[in-house]
């Protein structure tokens, strides 16, 4: 059994029928109450209807083909996540997973689903890391990974119009033949869907560069959860509401994304990057403002990753780092239409650091094969840590002058009951993923790092989402992050948009918010 160190005050409670044991640990010099308890015991399935053959028969007529349905042995992949981890609450449940091809297909369904009050969750390439995508008891996934038409492109304006299901990296490709580039890209490129993206309003390696996604989208086209279509492709006037906006961010909880138009962008012909080995936090942070300073707005990423990330990376996947070993590296990544200017650039921040710290070991890629190579182990971290054993995520936002801390402070409290404790991330955002892994699930381990993760941050002023969202894993930490008003009015706008969950409490959608 796991004995911890007392730090706090916990209790179990009782909070009526629906939420039968709270546990909650109160702080009483802190502004802020968590209440954490056990998502396994706390979800409650709504009193919405199981499905039957009558409905599945409804299904193939919408879907007018036998393979656009899965169920038993074919609907597994669907209904576990990225990890292979399912909700603990879908094993008792039998599942399907409908695959429509068309805007047409998807309203039919969710039109069937709202009148027989069927859940719904939507899913796009499902490489979400927060349990979104998936369901928490029988809920009909609804897949988009059959949509993915590329409808326009128009090389004058730069706008892509396609369906929700394309996955980022054929994008990528495809505007790539006419000089242009989308503005996100990611480690799981070759999975996630552009609806899932944007659903998740992801941030990705180049978020330093572009800002969020949500400002590229210049349409949406979603379906309600009664089967309404709401077409927002076609630009709207400027002095239109910008209700699009919603959608974009809303985890699949407000409507489903069935075509999406983006603004891409010019692609810049060099990008050239600098991996640096650092002694210091403080290093690491030196590093990003001579990074800034030099590059202004040349630069298109700055990650960092500690020596704990690397090692798994290589003893997982056998990648080696191109440095010796150091406890922290960073990646600077800038772009021009000029190689020499580029490693010019690089070689400046180089020096500016080395004035200040002495010799730093550093590598530059002078070309796209070594600029593959640079990314490599940063761009495995996830997939090596995978392999790990159980995986414990939080991508989180702290203040940059204190990136790392929280990695020392969890090694600290809970280091001999975990395998790895790592920190990476997109440093230039505040944007840190600290992972910690275990041989295998252990909840207890898990309200340990919860209750740790949430002081800390309460403490230093971070918040418990960054870039990830909220899914079913951190629905229950928002009461901390959030002010009851927020709270209030994120409700009230799931209510207008999915009224079933006001009226009878039926989630026609998945809804997050606790
Ligand atoms: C190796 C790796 C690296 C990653 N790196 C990053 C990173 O750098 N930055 C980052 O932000 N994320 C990252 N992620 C997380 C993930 O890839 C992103 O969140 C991605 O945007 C999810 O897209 P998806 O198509 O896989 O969506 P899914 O996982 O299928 O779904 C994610 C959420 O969106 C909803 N959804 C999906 N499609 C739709 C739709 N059409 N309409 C309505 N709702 C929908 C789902 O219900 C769910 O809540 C990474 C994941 C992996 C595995």
């Amino acid at each position: 059994m796991t004995h911890w160190p007392t730090r706090s005050f916990s209790c179990i409670a009782s909070f009526g029928p629906k939420l039968p044991f709270i546990a909650c640990s109160f702080h009483p010099s802190k502004t802020k109450l968590y209440l954490r308890y056990s998502t396994t015991i706390a979800a409650i399935r709504g009193p919405y209807n199981y499905i039957n053959q009558q409905d599945k028969n409804n299904f193939y007529d919408i879907l007018k083909h036998k393979s656009r349905l899965l169920d038993d042995q074919d609907v597994s992949n669907y209904v576990a996540d990225w990890h292979g981890y399912y909700h603990n609450n879908t094993r008792n449940f039998t599942h399907i997973a409908l695959r429509p091809t068309t805007t047409q297909m998807v309203a039919a369904i969710m039109k069937h689903c709202y009148k027989r009050n069927l859940a719904v969750v939507p899913q796009g390439g499902n490489t979400g890391l927060v349990g979104g995508g998936t369901p928490v008891f029988d809920e009909i996934v609804l897949s988009t990974s059959l949509m993915d038409d590329i409808i326009n492109f128009d090389p004058q304006s730069g706008i892509l119009i396609c369906q929700a299901g394309c996955i980022l990296k054929n994008l990528q490709d495809y505007v790539g033949n006419y000089g242009f580039t989308m503005p996100i890209d990611l480690g799981a490129r070759g999975s996630c869907q552009i609806g899932g993206n944007l659903s998740t309003n992801a941030g990705g390696i180049h978020f330093v560069r572009y800002g969020p996604l949500r400002r590229y989208v210049t349409g949406v086209e979603v379906v309600l959860s009664n089967g309404v279509v709401l077409d927002m492709i076609t630009p709207q006037p400027m002095q239109d509401s910008d209700f699009k906006q919603l959608f974009i961010g809303a985890e699949g909880t407000l409507a489903i994304l069935t075509k999406v138009a983006i603004k891409c962008v010019e692609t810049a012909k060099c990008y050239s990057a600098i991996m640096l080995g650092c002694k210091t936090h403080h290093q690491v942070t030196s590093v990003l403002m001579d990074a800034r300073n030099v590059l202004g707005h040349t630069v298109s990423a700055i990650e960092v990753m500690d020596s704990a990330a690397v090692s798994v990376v290589n003893s997982k996947l056998g990648l080696k780092c191109p440095l010796s070993p150091h406890p922290f590296y960073a990646l600077i990544e800038t772009f021009s239409n000029d190689e020499d200017q580029n490693i010019d650039k690089l070689s400046h921040i180089l020096s500016l650091l080395e004035n200040k710290f002495g010799s730093m070991e550093s590598a530059v890629s002078l070309n796209q094969t070594q600029l593959s190579q640079l990314w490599s182990v940063r761009e495995h971290i996830t997939e090596a840590l995978k392999r790990d054993g159980h995986v414990y995520k939080f991508d989180i936002s702290v203040p940059i002058a204190k990136y790392f801390d929280l990695v020392d402070v969890m090694r600290h409290e809970i280091g001999s009951y975990s395998s790895t404790i790592c920190g990476f991330g997109h440093l230039a955002d505040g944007n840190l993923h600290l992972n910690i892994t275990s041989k295998q699930y252990d909840k207890l381990l898990l309200n340990r790092i919860e209750t740790i993760l949430c002081d800390w941050l309460v403490q230093n002023g971070g918040s418990i989402s960054a870039e990830h969202g909220i899914g079913f894993h951190k629905a229950h930490l928002m009461h901390g992050s959030k002010s009851s008003n927020s709270l209030a009015m994120m409700r009230s706008i799931k209510a207008h948009f999915d009224p079933k969950v006001s009226k009878a409490n039926v989630r026609a959608l998945k809804q997050f918010i606790t």
